[in-house]
């Protein structure tokens, strides 16, 4: 098991293993290594995420990479339904995830 992504905060994480686990990409949450994985967490420990199964490291990896380019910046939207493909989307998203659909304005 090797680490695929520092998130910022545990929201971030935790909102990359949800997204991730929909791709049916499997993933845990660390602290860092320092810190160890037993108990809670302090806050200001910036969370890993895990990749279970390297071989979903490639797919894993472009999610992320969509993630990062289009993810939480600007203006946060509304779960929505995607007008193309008819995909649910997960609040604070702006694109598709399956087709890369904008959020309609
Ligand atoms: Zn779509």
């Amino acid at each position: 098991m090797r680490p695929l992504y520092q998130a910022g905060d545990r929201i971030e994480a935790q909102l990359l293993h949800d997204l991730l686990d929909r791709h049916l990409i499997r993933t845990v949450i660390l602290g860092d290594a320092l810190a160890g994985a037993a108990g809670e967490l302090p806050l200001d420990i910036h969370p890993t995420l895990w990749l279970i199964d390297d071989d979903d490291r490639e797919r894993a990896e472009a999610i992320l990479a969509r993630f990062l380019r289009e993810g939480l910046g600007g203006h946060p939207t509304p779960a929505w339904t995607c007008p193309h493909c008819g995909e649910q989307v997960e609040a604070g998203f702006a694109l598709c995830w399956n087709c890369a659909t904008p959020y309609p304005e």
